[in-house]
């Protein structure tokens, strides 16, 4: 078990959250986070990192949902650039395919759950199967879901289920944690206009964005409601303000640190047998002749 740092972003785990009063802006400007930023991510992070690695016990998975625009691609690349990419994972999960349709909507995020040692970046996750899902119901007919669907318990039970596969990943040894990028209405608009003005944007504009835009109160209920339902201390839900992309990135990079730290990292202790062998193959080298 590790304990989730303290942060005025972390989501309470008594179902209390409230969209509404989450911040959206910074609590300061992003410049004088720029040095703190680079700090955490190119030194800190990379250290932890190899600790993680060297130890082999536990995992890391880094779970990042948001809004169109607010900037996932964005921190996952900055929190990359601290890490040693053989180390590191990431999986974007898009519309569900065929062979993903076939299974349990756990199924594909389970497939890509982080090895021990290493850490895993999920660029949306299962979360989807209980926001935009649960936005548009009508994609839950290209589910091949059994008998009736009672849109009155699925939801509930979509969340238990994400709930409990994360408690158990967590007594095996992942650590998990989550971001929500909350990105205010207003703000995502400045960027889908410069997405459509600047012609080095437009290639990331997709009208579906915009038609997704329609929807912005259901998404802020179902993550209001998700984000409640599975906030727990082993696997906390942090709802990061997303309007200032360099102050979001420093609160991730900050959470991710805090976190290594806390679990107490040690790069593994040679045992009496270990320390036996390395004796005779220091002597064996520094008796070869050849050198
Ligand atoms: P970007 O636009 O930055 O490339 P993205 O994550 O928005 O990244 P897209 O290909 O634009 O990627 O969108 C993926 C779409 O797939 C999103 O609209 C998302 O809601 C949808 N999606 C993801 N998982 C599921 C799912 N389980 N069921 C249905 N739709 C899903
Ligand atoms: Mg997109």
């Amino acid at each position: 078990m590790f304990k989730a740092p303290d942060s005025p972003y972390l989501v309470p785990y008594d179902g209390s959250f409230k969209v509404a009063d989450a911040a959206t802006a910074a609590a300061a400007k992003g410049r004088r986070y720029k040095g703190e930023y680079r700090r955490h991510l190119r030194e800190e992070m990379k250290r932890l990192q190899r600790i993680l690695a060297a130890g082999d016990r536990r995992a890391l998975l880094l779970v990042f949902q948001a809004m169109d625009a607010a900037g996932k691609d964005g921190t996952i690349r900055a929190v990359m650039q601290g890490v040693d990419p053989s180390g590191c994972q990431v999986h974007s999960f898009k519309r569900p395919s065929d062979l993903e349709l076939d299974h349990d909507f756990l199924w594909r995020t389970s497939c890509r759950l982080p090895e021990r040692g290493r850490i895993g970046i999920f660029n949306r996750s299962q979360y989807e199967e209980v926001l935009v899902v649960r936005v548009h119901p009508k994609i839950l007919a290209s589910q091949k879901l059994p008998g009736e669907i009672d849109l009155d318990t699925i939801w509930d039970d979509r969340l238990r289920s994400i709930s409990e596969q994360e408690a158990h990943l967590a007594r095996n040894g992942t650590i998990i944690l989550k971001f929500w990028l909350n990105v205010s209405k207003d703000e995502q608009k400045k960027r889908f206009l410069a997405r459509l003005n600047d012609p080095t944007k437009n290639w990331k504009y997709e009208p579906a964005d915009v038609r997704e835009r329609r929807y912005w109160d259901a998404y802020m209920q179902a993550y209001e409601q998700a984000l409640n339902a599975t906030s727990r201390p082993w696997a906390p839900w942090y709802a990061i303000p997303a309007d200032d992309k360099k102050y979001m990135r420093a609160r991730v990079a900050e959470i991710i640190n805090q976190t290594l730290e806390s679990i107490g990292l040690r790069y593994p202790e040679p045992t009496a047998a270990d320390r036996k062998e390395f004796a005779e193959s220091r002597a064996e080298l520094e008796g070869d002749s050849a050198a």
